[in-house]
């Protein structure tokens, strides 16, 4: 798995805050920002604590380090309580070997973000762990909106609240050109996507690039802590086309949404990636029982429109020749009557009362009832002087609906 990452990261307190409560780790392929919170030096803390067990824990992957740097700010926070209610948001880029090819993971609790720069366009990877973040989501309110809303700092779901923390994980293959993007919301609150996708489309070089995003989110007013790290995909190992190159034709990646974790994990699993998308690796709990309810409903729906259309029998016309059908008169959905056995009644022999209900089909649910109607018929013909009548047993041929 031969892959070459460049990187850029710069932290900054901007212009407003005494302190800065974020911190990064870029380091050989493991790449996060973290935006701290709560009182004095709370922050700072439960962000630190964040990066290091990250880094420390990384062998456990992502989704599990980050569960334990959960942890380790819930049991700081418990034994000191100077730092009660002090917490994170963590967002991680890594890379793993994806069954023979590189294959780069997203991890994210809270409202700090990781967007994807493909194709000379900025797509965002990460759902935003926020009020505001969900009003979006639910189409309450556009990006615009969020951006200025009062309560946009109301944060959802972060490190250090309780023992155990939902991680959402989102894959996507590499391409040649791709650029990772993570930042606090301290870039994204000051200046827009717009703004941000065209520094990437500008600045070729990560390090400038960083550079320029926190120039930029000062210059606007600086509110805020801002941390910018940008991780270039310089090569993609096996993989020879570039992102351009791939996505011709198709220059967006698809968004989807998170699928429910399975039931043993909390961890959310997504694919992103246009021309790259591989198939999910995974099938929930929740989808292989749809499935299988599905399978038994539609069995059952086949089955009663077989025993519907199948299971009965009736005594109608073939021609002019009065005959015992098996199924429905004129058949049910796609399920034919067959002709079963054939008299040598005619319409003719019919007795005129009952003339109507054979042309109609007179129905029974069974063959022996059928016949019997029959015989009755044949007692009663004005016409033949026969006691007893013939059936013509024959094979079984489906055939046009009885004539109604
Ligand atoms: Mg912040």
């Amino acid at each position: 798995m031969a892959m070459r990452l460049r990187h850029g990261a710069v932290t900054h307190e901007g212009r407003i805050r005494p302190g800065n409560e974020d911190a990064l780790l870029a380091e050989d392929d493991l790449f996060a920002v973290a935006d701290g919170m709560g009182g004095h030096v709370a922050g700072e803390v439960a962000s630190r604590i964040a990066i290091e067990t990250l880094r420390a824990e990384r062998d456990a992957g992502v989704v599990e380090a980050i569960r334990r740097a959960n942890r380790a700010i819930v049991d700081r926070s418990s034994s000191n309580p100077t730092l009660r209610g002090m917490g994170t948001t963590l967002c991680a880029v890594t890379i793993v070997d994806g069954g023979g090819s590189p294959l780069l993971q997203i991890a994210n609790v809270g409202d700090s973000r990781a967007y994807l720069f493909r194709g000379g366009e900025l797509h965002q990877v990460t759902d935003d762990h926020s009020y505001v973040g969900e009003l979006e989501r639910e189409g309450r309110l556009t990006r615009e909106e969020a951006r200025a809303h009062p309560q946009r700092n109301i944060i959802t779901r972060n490190l250090g609240d309780r023992e155990d923390v939902e991680v959402d994980l989102f894959e996507i293959d590499p391409f040649r050109g791709d650029r990772v993007l993570l930042c606090s919301d301290g870039l994204v609150d000051e200046i827009t996507d717009d703004a941000i996708a065209d520094v990437l489309r500008r600045t070729p070089d990560p390090e400038e690039a960083a550079a320029r995003l926190v120039d930029l989110a000062n210059e606007a007013g600086g509110h805020d802590n801002i941390t910018v790290v940008v991780v270039d995909v310089v090569d993609d190992g096996s993989r020879a086309l570039s992102a351009s190159a791939a996505l011709a034709g198709d220059p967006l990646p698809d968004r989807q949404a998170p699928a429910p974790a399975p039931a043993d994990e909390t961890a959310t699993w997504a694919t992103i990636g246009g021309g790259a998308t591989r198939p999910p690796r995974r099938f929930t709990w929740r989808v292989g029982v749809f499935v299988a309810l599905l399978a038994a409903v539609v069995a059952a729906a086949g089955a009663g429109i077989w025993w519907v259309g199948r299971g009965t029998y009736y005594v109608g016309l073939d021609g002019d020749r009065v005959a015992v059908f098996r199924g429905r008169p004129g058949g049910v959905l796609w399920v034919q009557p067959t002709l079963e056995e054939r008299s040598e009644l005619t319409i003719d022999d019919v007795p005129r009362s009952s003339e109507k209900a054979v042309r109609d089909g007179q129905e029974y649910g069974s063959r022996a009832e059928a016949r019997r109607y029959v015989r009755r018929l044949a007692e009663r013909s004005p016409t033949t002087t026969a006691t007893t009548t013939t059936l013509v047993p024959l094979t079984t041929t489906t055939v046009a609906p009885a004539p109604q």
